[in-house]
């Protein structure tokens, strides 16, 4: 009997999907951080109303919306296909394609091109693949200096620290912090620094500028890539791409296979769709396009890695797979409830926030992320706020049943709902469990928790009291 072999899933002990611990734990220690809540609620709540402000500028954005699901829906359809003809072209521009089927092998392809040349240090552009993929980590062990040359991720990445938002990594810093980081790892910093941000982007600028002019290669990611023309495309508001992508000698490119799309017309509308729904800008301020090599005119060699790293796992499965729709826009974090209170290292991914909860777990297998669906109140604020309509609500409950499946043995909750099931299937049992309510009422537990094992689910809630009449005594006695 032919068996099929399932895809394969994101591989551990590389790069940034898993935490150490749940959701949860994690949360509960950001939750006791005043400062993080401040610095979040003011940089959600800033970038929420620029945002609603120039999408209501669209009279289109509904259709625009549409259009961009039904692009990606129906990329996600042709997917091999796309990146077939996505190699032809670039090869036939003068660029080199390497498919990775994981971080373990992106990282190994990267880290060859680079030690080829010759160099012991890459400038980057912000890219969340490479995030993914623990790039950095692979380059340092392998001798080669990586610099984070987007502002937020340099802070990050002097504070060694972790990023905590899809599009402001920095988030959870204020500028007092950033000054510090500033004075205490920037090479060549004036030691009166104040924290002015003006003063803050002149010291990084001029740290990036001479790394620009000194450093031979660059490695960034890619928001899309044409089929047609074989075209990559990054989007930036700082201009730090523009130079990572124009002046090295080699430009080596690590992007999702899921960022295709399949023409010209498509990219127009992820275009419109991108700047509103993240910067809450009409339009990016920098949008860097490449096809190939131009000989005289920028990087003379360019390679392209099209990352899986369990891709394929999300795409096999019906449901899940429109979460490889994602623009990594970051609208919904900044709408999302849980994540402007947690944020975004409570999830121990680098895909943060509401689409985080649903990705990373399918990249990794729910096994290894199960907290991670119920990192959400189903409010659907996020669904409302995607600009490419990814259903999340729908997915995290889909993903909550694949976790509570995964579960090897019983919980303490799936013992309660099958003892509640076995009850209310039986009307006189149930009314005597009402009964027995009841009395525990009147014999003073109200307003403390459960009694053990049922005790999580009171440990942050209040037990509701028992009515002093159900609705069946109600009815009986009309
Ligand atoms: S799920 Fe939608 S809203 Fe969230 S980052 Fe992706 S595209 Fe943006």
């Amino acid at each position: 009997m032919p068996t099929t072999t399932p895809p394969v899933t994101a591989p551990t002990g590389v790069g940034h999907l898993r935490g150490d611990e749940s959701f949860p734990t994690a949360a509960r220690r950001s939750l006791a951080d005043p400062q993080l809540r401040r610095n979040l609620r003011h940089a959600t709540t800033t970038i929420r109303a620029k945002s609603a402000g120039v999408i209501a500028e669209q009279s289109d954005w509904e259709q625009l919306r549409t259009a961009g699901a039904a692009i990606k829906a129906d990329t996600l359809r042709r997917l091999p296909d796309l990146l077939e003809q996505l190699e032809e072209k670039v090869t036939g521009a003068g660029g080199v394609v390497h498919w990775a089927a994981d971080a373990v092998e992106a990282n190994r392809v990267v880290t060859d091109l680079v030690r080829a040349t010759g160099a012991d240090r890459v400038i980057k552009v912000k890219s969340m693949a490479t995030q993914e993929i623990g790039l950095n980590e692979a380059l340092e062990a392998a001798g080669i200096t990586a610099v984070e040359t987007d502002l937020a991720e340099l802070i990050v990445q002097l504070g060694d620290d972790r990023p905590s938002h899809i599009l402001v990594p920095a988030i959870h810093r204020n500028r007092a912090e950033i000054r510090e980081i500033f004075l205490r790892e920037m090479p060549g910093v004036d030691p009166a620094l104040t924290d002015d941000p003006t003063a803050l982007a002149a010291a990084a600028r001029r740290f990036l500028r001479e790394t620009f002019l000194s450093t031979p290669v660059a490695v960034s990611g890619a928001n899309f890539a044409v089929a047609e023309t074989g075209t990559l495309a990054v989007v930036e508001s700082e201009g730090n791409g523009r130079m990572c992508l124009t002046l090295p000698e080699t430009l080596i490119t690590v992007m999702g296979v899921e960022k295709v799309v399949p023409t010209w017309r498509d990219l127009e509308v992820f275009l419109q769709l991108l700047p509103r729904a993240s910067t809450g800008e009409r339009m990016n301020p920098y949008t860097s396009m490449w096809t190939g090599v131009t000989p005289g005119d920028g990087p003379q060699t360019f390679h392209l890695v099209l990352l899986d790293n369990g891709r394929s796992a999300v795409l096999a499965d019906e449901v899940g797979r429109q979460a490889l729709r994602c623009i990594r826009c970051s609208a919904c974090l900044n709408v999302c409830p849980v994540y402007e209170r947690a944020g975004g290292h409570a999830y121990g991914s680098v895909y943060p926030g509401p689409i985080g909860a649903v990705l990373s777990p399918q990249l990794t297998g729910i096994e290894d992320n199960a907290s991670l669906p119920y990192a959400s109140t189903l409010c659907g604020a996020c669904y409302d706020a995607c600009p490419v309509k990814i259903n999340i609500p729908e997915l995290l409950v889909h993903l909550r049943a694949e976790a509570v499946e995964s579960r090897p043995r019983p919980t303490a909750e799936s013992i309660a709902m099958a003892a509640a099931a076995y009850t209310m299937d039986r009307p006189r049992l149930y009314a005597a469990g009402q009964r027995a309510a009841r009395l525990s009422r009147l014999a003073g537990r109200r307003g403390r928790g459960l009694p053990p094992p049922l005790n999580g689910w009171t440990a942050s809630r209040d037990l509701p009291e028992p009515p002093a009449q159900t609705f069946r005594e109600w009815w009986a006695g009309r």
